[in-house]
């Protein structure tokens, strides 16, 4: 009998199920309801709001005038938010109390005339939104893109809420090296903080760690990395269906999900990891 450990904590965050639990309060209220892009990462979620009416918009030209929508836990630009407003559309704000705090921040700095450096996945709509907020600013990726930089005097250093621990120190120490007053931020969210470390510590356990979650979700691309540190067999996957055979050599697997995978494709999972 094959031992299954799960993580703890992993799946859903605070974040991501009060964005859901807006969607879900909204379901059957009368206007349209749209969500701009995926409401969370996770394919299964989004195949069953759409078949319950919730309506994907790319743009928010693609939303109907007077409906309503609301905006994922990552938050949006808030150039994107007056297109909407401007098109008469309802919006319910579903963006995690966390990351408005970023965007707080920066509003504050670059009010004060910061020049802003944003740690994080410029494609991803977190980092858009945060970039959005500022008057004047450079994302980063890598310690590689930052060496590059040039300070001015008023900078603020700050990140996505996703990002690694060790990526926000490497990035902040060649920062500070450049301009010692750079003002430092260090928003990486507790949530992602603890799933990090209950997969660091849970893959030292393990024979082999299956990290469950969406393609595009980052923190759950992150979780997967942080299990292959500990040179041990890792994937990640979807679903149960996913799975991949070599799992069967091994007798003891760890399991971990992504911010944004609901509890019940956690548990199919780990039963399939029991039955094999
Ligand atoms: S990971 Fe943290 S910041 Fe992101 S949605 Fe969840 S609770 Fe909010």
């Amino acid at each position: 009998m094959k031992e299954i450990i799960k993580a703890e904590p992993c799946g859903f965050c605070m974040g991501v199920r009060r964005a859901i639990d807006l969607v879900e309060k909204e379901i059957g209220q009368g206007e349209d309801l749209f969500t701009l892009g995926p409401i969370i990462h996770n394919r299964q979620v989004q195949e069953n709001l759409a078949s319950r009416g919730v309506r994907l918009a790319d743009i928010p030209e693609d939303v109907s005038e007077g409906s309503s929508l609301v905006i994922r836990a990552h938050g949006v630009e808030p150039e994107l938010e007056e297109r909407l407003m401007s098109r008469g559309v309802k919006i319910i704000d579903g963006t995690c109390p966390k990351v408005k705090s970023s965007h707080r921040t920066i509003e504050e700095y670059s009010g004060n005339g910061y020049f802003v450096v944003i740690l994080g996945d410029k494609n991803h709509g977190e980092v858009k939104g945060l970039a959005g907020r500022a008057d004047r600013h450079a994302v980063v990726s890598t310690a590689s893109e930052a060496e590059k930089l040039t300070l001015p005097e008023k900078t603020l250093f700050i990140c996505q809420t996703t990002v690694k621990d060790s990526e926000f120190e490497e990035v902040r120490d060649i920062l500070l090296t450049k301009n010692p007053h750079t003002v430092i931020r260090n928003m990486i969210c507790a949530a992602t903080m603890k799933r990090q470390k209950a997969v660091r510590e849970l893959s030292t356990r393990v024979e082999a760690m299956v990290i469950v979650g969406g393609r595009g979700s980052s923190n759950t691309k992150r979780l997967y990395q942080t299990a292959l540190e500990n040179d041990i067999f890792a994937c990640h996957v979807e679903t149960a269906d996913e799975l991949p055979p070599e799992l069967h050599k091994f007798s003891c697997i760890g399991v971990s999900a992504g911010a944004s995978t609901p509890d019940d494709i956690i548990d199919e999972v780990m039963e399939r990891l029991r039955s094999l």
